[in-house]
């Protein structure tokens, strides 16, 4: 375990999450579980958390139960149950104590009765811009200077754990070092935000969806994706963006409507994309696609990108497919963009009833249909739906939960692992993160309410009491207005 780090791609640099921060030997992780007995001191010194009274929805599929969670350093140390059963409503006033009836310890102690509330785990959103930046459309999102770019993914990473999302797989940035550059801030505990892996822009065909430049303004400054033509151009582009150190190479494999090129239309050709997965895999790097159509995701299939984002058109061959290696493939549909695009952007122009809306509706319309059938043939359908628009903006995330419920017929635990489970492991940390479970990190939310009864309590950022990131309090419950009493 103390060789468990935060990187998907494993190079081998520590990093905040790695266990070599602070000294702290990995961590509880380093020798097993510890702490056993959930309150006894291990006399490390290590500063300890302990949540007593709360309902544990610990995102493995089993119903919640009544228990105490020990936070050591920045992992989960122990888990006990109480026995008894919790309502979803609140007992009273939320109840902390520093140091409170620990003996035997020598570090800080923090006593959490949290009353009932629900412990679970952080949300992770898998499909995660930090550089969109709450724009309407993607030329203002593109004509952003750098230096204020930066600054806003600074505003929109807080966006994010302020509304519980404690991590976030990057799918592609509009400029080449953001999404590196705000990966290793987070990182380093500078800024306040979910752990995220980085993505370069997307890469995309001559002509082809983020290439926007004009007849008589051929600048590469135009485009939101890194506009290559032939495999040769496609092997440069994603050996720069690893120079600068991307997690994740990002290809753009179908069209998009609003851009001009339909969704399922498709771009590159076979040699275009075997040559950026052979790049990118031999330098231990992930793939991403954007794949909207058919064929799409097949190649992704076929070519072993890991990431297939939207996968809206599917036939039944398709599907087969995908279900042959669903273990190798993460599907995030992006509906909230779909959703929103096609309903709720009329004040920016976008109006319901014209051909580009009916183009979003029919396509939602299919996308849901996939999903569905995705979801019963158990391939993992993740939450993350493309945010950072004005009609999506970033800090509205959580209502991917609600549309998965709504839409693909998930129920609230399948909606809530879609959104902590199968993210811990898009982020290559399955073993680690997404759980409630003795030795994975300490990524938790104190949620007043039961999001089983309704996943949309997520969405209120009054009931999220407590936010905690790698064993330290984002958001601390002692510092709420009204406790456990924060909303009406
Ligand atoms: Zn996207």
């Amino acid at each position: 375990m103390a060789e468990t780090r935060y990187e998907a791609r494993g190079n081998g640099r520590p990093t905040r999450w790695s266990g070599a921060r602070g000294g702290s030997g990995g961590g509880v992780g380093g020798g097993g579980p510890a702490g056993n007995g959930g309150t006894g001191g291990n006399g490390s010194g290590e500063p300890r958390t302990v949540f007593s009274n709360v309902r544990i929805l610990d995102a493995t599929g089993e119903p919640p139960y009544a228990g105490e969670v020990t936070v050591v350093a920045n992992r989960i140390a122990a888990i006990q149950r109480t026995g008894g059963a919790y309502g979803s409503g609140p007992g009273g006033g939320l109840g902390v104590t520093l140091g409170g009836g620990m003996s035997g310890t020598n570090g800080d102690v923090r006593r959490i009765d949290g009353r009932g509330m629900t412990l679970m785990p952080g949300l992770i959103d898998a499909h995660l811009h930090l550089s969109w930046n709450n724009a309407p459309g993607i030329n203002p999102i593109q004509m952003m200077p750098v230096e204020e770019h930066m600054l806003n993914c600074v505003y929109m990473a807080k966006l994010l754990i302020d509304a519980g999302f404690t991590a976030g797989y990057g799918a592609a940035a509009a400029k080449e070092r953001l999404d590196v550059v705000i990966r290793d801030a987070i990182r380093a505990g500078k800024v306040p935000g979910p752990r995220y892996t980085a993505a370069g822009p997307e890469l995309t065909a001559l002509g082809g969806l983020g290439d926007a430049s004009l007849p008589h303004i051929p600048h590469e400054g135009l485009n939101l994706g890194i506009v290559i033509s032939g495999p040769e151009e496609m092997r440069r582009a994603v050996r720069r963006l690893m120079k600068w150190g991307v997690d994740t190479v990002k290809i753009n494999l179908s069209g998009e409507e609003i851009t001009g090129m339909g969704a399922e239309e498709n771009q590159f050709t076979d040699e275009e994309i075997r040559v950026a997965v052979e790049e990118a895999k031999g330098r231990n790097r992930r793939l991403a696609a954007h794949a909207r159509s058919n064929e799409s995701i097949r190649r992704c299939v076929k070519f072993g990108i890991d990431n297939i984002y939207h996968a809206s058109f599917c036939d039944e061959e398709t599907l087969d497919l995908l279900e042959a290696n669903k273990d190798k493939h993460f599907v995030a549909p992006g509906l909230a963009w779909l959703i929103n695009t096609a309903r709720n952007a009329a004040e920016y122009g976008i109006k319901p009833g014209t051909p580009i809306t009916e183009a979003y509706e029919r396509e939602l319309e299919h996308a849901i249909d996939s999903m569905q059938r995705m979801h019963k043939r158990g391939i993992r359908v993740l939450i993350g739906g493309d945010y950072g628009f004005a009609w999506t903006p970033h800090g509205t995330n959580a209502k991917d939960l609600e549309y998965f419920v709504e839409m693909i017929g998930m129920s609230p635990m399948e909606a809530i692992q879609a959104g902590t489970k199968y993210g811990g492991q898009i982020m290559g940390m399955g073993h680690e993160l997404g759980l409630i479970k003795e030795g994975y990190l300490a990524d938790l939310l104190l949620v007043e309410g039961d999001p089983l009864a309704d996943v949309r309590v997520l969405q209120d950022k009054r009931r999220l009491v407590g936010i905690m990131q790698d064993g330290k309090f984002h958001k601390d419950p002692a510092m709420q207005p009204a406790g456990a009493h924060a909303y009406a």
